[in-house]
C-alpha cells in the first residue's frame, strides 16, 4: 500500500516525500507542477502530473495505485496573493480539496492528513494560540484553509474518512543533507527573501510595517522546522493508523520573533550586511501569531529537534549557497 502526497514537487510536500521515504513507506506523488519543480521529485516515487481538480485524473490514479492514506499538500498559499485574488484560492484549495474528498469516498480511502495554517486565527485573542482558540481569518488563504477544515469534518461524519488537519505556523529551512529547499516563483516569504538579500540576489528585505502593537513594531511569527514539520505529519499518519479520532493540531514552536529579529540572526548566521528598509504594512498581516503545540507533543508525540532561528536560518542558508538560483541550474530567479 501507498501513501498518496498532493503537491509532492512543492517545497513542504517534497520534504514529506522524502521524510516518507526514509521511513520505508512506498510513495505516489500528484502534482500538477504549477508551482512544483519536477527536479524536487524523488526518484523512488511514482509521480502523476496532474491537477487534483479533474476528478477523472485523480480517479485514475486512485484505480492506479494501491492508495492507504493521502497527505495533501496541494494548495496555493500565499497571504498577500490570496487577498488579490481570492477566487484563484477558492477553486484551488477549497474545490480541489471537495474534489478529492469525493474521490476517496468514492475509492474506499479513510485517511487524511493535510496542511491548514495559523491564518485560520485571524488576529489571536490568547497568545500563545491554542486549538481552542476562535477561528476569525483576515485573509483568504485562512478562510480557504478554514473551510478544507470543515468539509473533512463533514466528509468524516458522512463518508468515515477520518482527518488530522495541522495548523501550520511559518514554515522555513530545509533538509541537512541540501538535495531539496525552498524555492517560490516569486518569493514571497521572510527567510528566502533575507537569504536573498543576504546572496545580494536582492538589493534590501523592505520590513511591512513597524508600527504594529509588537515591542519593536514589526510582525511576530513563529517559525517551525521544515523537517520537524514533517515529522508531525508522519505521526499524523501513524496516529491515524492506529484508530486515532479525526482532530486539529498546531505546529509551531511556542516561540515568537519579530521580522527585525529574523534580519539580526540572519545577519549573525550568514555574516552578511543583509539592508532593510521600512515599508508599508501588507494587508492581511495579523501582527502576532505564536503557536501553543503542547496538544501535538501530548497526543501525536511530537519532539521538535530542529526548531530553533538559528537552526532554521543556517539550514535554509546551505540551501541558497548551494542553490542560488533555486532549481535553475544558472539564470536568474525572479
Ligand atoms: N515580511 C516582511 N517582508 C517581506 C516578507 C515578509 O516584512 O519581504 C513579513 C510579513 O509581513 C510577516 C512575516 O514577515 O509578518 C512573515 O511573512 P511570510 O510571508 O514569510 O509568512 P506568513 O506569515 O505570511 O505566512
Amino acid at each position: 500500500m501507498s501513501i498518496l502526497v498532493l503537491g509532492g514537487a512543492g517545497y513542504i510536500g517534497s520534504h514529506a516525500v522524502h521524510q516518507l521515504i526514509d521511513a520505508g513507506e512506498q510513495v505516489v506523488i500528484v502534482d500538477n507542477l504549477e508551482t512544483g519543480h519536477k527536479e524536487a521529485l524523488h526518484p523512488k516515487a511514482t509521480f502523476y502530473q496532474g491537477d487534483i481538480r479533474k476528478i477523472d485524473f485523480l480517479r485514475s490514479v486512485f484505480q492506479k495505485e494501491s492508495i492507504e492514506s493521502v497527505i495533501h499538500f496541494a494548495a496555493n498559499s500565499l497571504v498577500g496573493e490570496s487577498v488579490e485574488k481570492p477566487l484563484k484560492y477558492f477553486d484551488n484549495n477549497v474545490y480541489g480539496t471537495q474534489v478529492l474528498l469525493q474521490v476517496m469516498a468514492e475509492q474506499n480511502v479513510k485517511q487524511i492528513v493535510f496542511s491548514s495554517t495559523a491564518a485560520v486565527y485571524g488576529e489571536p485573542k490568547v497568545v500563545p494560540i491554542q486549538e481552542s482558540e476562535q477561528t476569525k481569518p483576515l485573509n483568504p488563504y485562512g478562510e480557504t484553509k478554514l473551510t478544507m477544515e470543515k468539509m473533512c469534518h463533514w466528509a468524516s461524519q458522512a463518508h468515515g474518512i477520518k482527518y488530522v488537519s495541522l495548523r501550520y505556523f511559518n514554515v522555513a529551512g530545509a533538509r541537512e543533507s541540501g538535495e531539496i529547499g525552498e524555492d517560490h516563483r516569486p518569493e514571497t516569504h521572510l527567510i528566502p527573501i533575507i537569504l536573498e538579500a543576504a546572496l545580494e540576489k536582492r538589493s534590501h528585505v523592505t520590513i511591512f510595517g513597524d508600527d504594529y502593537h509588537t515591542p519593536d513594531g514589526t510582525c511576530i511569527r513563529d517559525y517551525v522546522h521544515v523537517v520537524d514539520l514533517i515529522d508531525a505529519h508522519l505521526l499524523a499518519l501513524q496516529y491515524l493508523r492506529d484508530g486515532g479520532d479525526s482532530d486539529v493540531f498546531n505546529i509551531g514552536s511556542n516561540q515568537g520573533f519579530s521580522v527585525k529579529e529574523m534580519i539580526h540572526a540572519a545577519r549573525e548566521v550568514t555574516g552578511k550586511e543583509i539592508i532593510a528598509k521600512n515599508g508599508e504594512r501588507r494587508i492581511g498581516d495579523p501582527s502576532t501569531l505564536v503557536a501553543s503545540s503542547t496538544k501535538a507533543k501530548e497526543v501525536l508525540g511530537w519532539n521538535p529537534t530542529k526548531t530553533n532561528a538559528r537552526k532554521i536560518l543556517e539550514d535554509a542558508w546551505r540551501w541558497h549557497v548551494a542553490h542560488p538560483y533555486g532549481y535553475d541550474k544558472e539564470g536568474i530567479k525572479e
